[in-house]
């Protein structure tokens, strides 16, 4: 089947959502999402979203904190653009019907984060996300202008390729037209004509085996965009939070928070004992990037999957009354934090790098945008100051509306583009090709791939990874299209882009951490424990 929209947009999470409410006044509008509407990362965002509201704090200490935490690799023009542009996009959430946290005087209750200067987080309970999930899904359930697609994955953006003409990185020229649907209940394929198409497709965490990320996070977008020859970048940056619980039957991982420690946890290896002080003097108290590659290499050298957290010797009331939900979490598989050992994991977090994107959301290919998480705006930098995340969402996609709308009239559909073409696949019967190359996938990325690196890592997995491509691709090319098949396709792809960004740094800067290149510079201010974890 073949559709037309103005405006094409993929994934329903905070990017792909408000920018979708604004470019409805200009124009039609589909939402392509592959799973229910709020399957989205945006929905687990705990901590809140960072934005200036009072003094003491100004624009300028943002600046300098998010300059900071990016280990200087950020675009100092674009973090200036998104913070000061904070405080607008604010107040539009607000008008959407959000309702962030106040104090009893009336001011909004702010939040404090590691790496954050000021208390500047605005937050809805611990549920911030899913708080603008609903809000802002709301609003788009009510555009006349808008219709959402649920369960229908988009498989590639169309572009010049499908008319079978030569695309190389080197042509300036590559227009998108739409993209390729997979309508995953009939498993039929529709063309979605565009005359502008928005990435909102979110992060990449399931390339590694444990991650807090939703299963939907597959890096879809950023393979999509590779794939047609658009510009990728800094896909190395990876954050990973220290400490998940360990629960293979479980994805996403829940996140341990850090104040946890703060409150007086310590750190155990598999055999019982403290190790932290192995690493530095303030034992499990030491900065998050410390206690990060402190596991990671313990982890090495064991062998073991996961580590322990102990709270045994902590007051169990006080414990309780601090952390009831970890308690609760903890106690619906059978450990009772207060007489047990909480098995922890480092788990795949945030991916800093992606599409790469102007001041105004465009991608290096025409008529395509991208914003949020699978973008690379130049924000972060080499690492992500906490809760800059959602607001980097809202400013970019505002951006790009203004952009869209503004060139919307002077586009014409491209009514040439052939339907997608199944000849001669088949349906492949053993699942298990798929889901074994996914955990192999998982494995090489968590072993070699994780918070330490070091070039002998990096070729192996880059030398596995080469035999699982090759594997993937014959499938693919003979086999009926299932979403399964497409994430695999896509994450081998993530992983191929983070393997050869890591090998070309040569140096340990922000989340890449290389044993071949100690690093020289201080570490950032933006390690100290979180008072509240995003
Ligand atoms: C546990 C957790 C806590 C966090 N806490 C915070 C916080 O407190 N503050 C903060 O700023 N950030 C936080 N983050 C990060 C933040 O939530 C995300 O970066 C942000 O929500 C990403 O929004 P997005 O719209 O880009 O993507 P998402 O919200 O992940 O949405 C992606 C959408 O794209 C769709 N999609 C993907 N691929 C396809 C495809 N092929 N076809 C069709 N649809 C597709 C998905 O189905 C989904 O609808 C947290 C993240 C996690 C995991």
């Amino acid at each position: 089947m073949r559709r037309k929209f103005d405006f094409l947009v993929v994934g329903s999470g905070i990017a792909g959502l408000s920018y979708a409410l604004k470019v409805a006044q200009q124009g039609t509008v589909a939402i392509i999402t592959k799973a229910g509407a709020t399957d989205t990362a945006t929905r687990y965002a705990q901590g809140g979203i960072a934005a200036v509201t009072y003094t003491p704090d100004t624009y300028e200490k943002h600046i300098k904190d998010t300059l900071i935490a990016g280990d200087e690799l950020n675009d100092e023009n674009i973090v200036r653009i998104t913070i000061t542009e904070s405080s607008e996009r604010i107040k539009e959430l607000i008008a959407w019907g959000t309702r962030f946290d106040k104090t009893t005087s009336g001011q909004f209750d702010l939040g404090r984060e590691g790496g954050h200067s000021e208390k500047r987080v605005l937050h809805h309970k611990d549920s911030t996300g899913l708080e603008i999930q609903q809000v802002l899904l709301h609003q788009a359930r009510q555009n006349p202008n808008i219709e959402i697609y649920e369960d229908y994955f988009t498989i590639d953006i169309i572009t010049q390729h499908h008319l079978h003409e030569e695309v190389t990185r080197r042509r300036d020229d590559i227009t998108c037209f739409g993209a390729y649907v997979l309508d995953v209940k009939s498993n039929e394929i529709h063309t979605f004509l565009a005359k502008t198409t928005m990435l909102a497709t979110g992060g990449a965490g399931n390339v590694y085996a444990t991650t807090t990320n939703p299963r939907v996070a597959t890096g879809d977008g950023v393979a999509m965009v590779y794939r047609a020859k658009g510009a990728v970048e800094k896909m190395e940056f990876i954050q990973f939070h220290p400490t998940a619980l360990y629960n293979t039957k479980e994805s996403p991982s829940f996140l341990i928070t850090e104040a946890l420690r703060g409150f007086g946890a310590v750190l155990k290896n598999g055999a019982g004992e403290e190790f932290m002080q192995k690493y530095d003097a303030r034992a499990s108290l030491a900065p998050r990037d410390i206690v990060a590659r402190a596991i990671d290499n313990e982890m090495k050298l064991s062998g073991d999957d996961f580590l322990y957290l102990d709270c045994r010797h902590l007051d169990k009331n006080e414990l309780i009354n601090h952390f009831p939900t970890i308690y609760a979490k903890c106690l619906t598989i059978g450990i009772d934090i207060a007489r047990d050992l909480i098995p922890v994991v480092p788990a795949a977090h945030y991916t800093c790098g992606g599409i790469k994107t102007d001041a105004h959301g465009r991608s290096s290919i025409n008529r395509l945008y991208a914003s949020g998480e699978c973008a690379s705006t130049g924000l972060h930098g080499a690492n992500r100051l906490a809760s800059n995340s959602l607001l980097e969402s809202l400013v970019f996609s505002h951006r790009a509306s203004v952009d869209a709308i503004a060139r919307i009239n002077a586009i014409q559909y491209r009514d040439d583009i052939p339907d997608w073409n199944a000849e001669g696949t088949v349906l492949n019967e053993e699942m298990i090709l798929i889901t074994q190359s996914l955990k192999d996938l998982q494995a090489i990325m968590s072993s070699y791939v994780g918070i330490v690196r070091s070039n002998l890592r990096l070729k192996r997995a880059f030398d596995r990874l080469e035999i699982i491509y090759c594997e993937t691709e014959e499938l693919y090319e003979k086999s009926i299209l299932t979403v399964k098949i497409c994430e695999l396709r896509n994450l081998i792809n993530v992983a191929y882009l983070i393997i050869k960004m890591a090998m070309q740094r040569k140096e340990s800067r922000g989340l890449h951490y290389s044993l071949d290149y100690p690093r020289t510079r201080p570490l950032d201010a933006g390690s100290s424990i979180n008072r509240h974890d995003e």
